[in-house]
């Protein structure tokens, strides 16, 4: 294993992992092993339902559209 680099969380230089999802570079201790994400990627892909669209404070009849 030739990881080099800093952890992109903590900025420590014992980088062991890689993460699956974004590829960051992480230390043990802010890699999820479970999942084989960084700990960031596994609170992101926690659960489903788990993240909620923030109620837009737009009043209705406002045309927004998003892509
Ligand atoms: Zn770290
Ligand atoms: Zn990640």
């Amino acid at each position: 294993m030739s990881v080099t680099g800093l952890c992109e969380v903590c900025q420590q230089p014992d980088v062991d992992h890689t993460c699956d999802r974004c590829g960051r570079l992480v230390c043990d201790r802010h890699f999820d092993d479970e999942v084989g994400f960084c700990v960031e990627c596994s609170a992101d892909v926690a659960g489903p339902g788990d993240r909620q669209p923030t109620p837009d404070d737009a009043p209705d009849g406002v045309d927004t559209y998003r892509f």
